[in-house]
């Protein structure tokens, strides 16, 4: 059905006449409210910390059916206080995206192609090489000053933490690290 110029503006006029008849009734910052409240309403949630940046904002999901539905600012976190940078409210789109790598892929030497592999496999081949570097770059002793000293210490491998590994990970990665004799270990948020 075609609309005339005419009926368009009629028509539009009506709206905005509800509209104003609606604020005129001390109602619309109650109405946001209620609409904010209804979007996330009866769902699951749980919180949870941004991944992307050194600055740990805190964050709530909102889940529906098992699928995510609305990432926003924890308001009770500290750090925050339920704002977030662009990047932090774009999350969603982290989780709900079609492009999200699930599996891994390997890129072998030399190669141009990219291989589909299990988690299996990718975890056994990363010990193995870690083995091997850690075999093949081990010092136990220095001597410095005609003293010799035990240092156990693995030159071939350094360790990295980012933003997205709370305290408890980063507790545990730093302990794995320095088992392995990793000097070279270091953190995003420092660096
Ligand atoms: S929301 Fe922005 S500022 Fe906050 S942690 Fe995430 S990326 Fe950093």
């Amino acid at each position: 059905m075609g609309v005339s110029r005419r009926n368009f503006l009629k028509g539009s006029a009506i709206v905005a006449g509800a509209a104003g008849v609606a604020a005129l009734n001390g109602k619309p910052a109650q109405a946001e409210y209620e609409a904010a409240e209804l979007r996330i309403k009866g769902l699951q949630h749980t919180t949870t910390i941004c991944p992307y940046c050194a600055v740990g904002c805190g964050l709530v999901v909102h889940v529906k059916n098992g699928k995510v539905v609305n990432i926003e600012g924890d308001a009770e976190h500290p750090i925050n206080n339920g704002s977030l940078c662009a990047k932090g409210a774009a999350l969603i789109q982290v989780v709900n995206n079609d492009l999200r790598l699930t599996k891994v892929q390997y890129r072998a030497p030399k190669s141009d192609k990219w291989e589909e592999k299990s988690w299996d496999w990718a975890i056994e081949r990363i010990a193995r090489l870690m083995k091997e570097s850690r075999d093949n770059n081990f010092v136990k002793q220095e001597t410095i000053k005609g003293k010799t000293y035990t240092v156990n210490r693995n030159e071939g491998m350094a360790m990295i933490g980012a933003a997205a590994l709370d305290n408890e990970e980063c507790y545990l990665l730093g302990k794995f690290a320095r088992a392995m004799g990793v000097g070279y270990l270091e953190h995003q948020a420092r660096i």
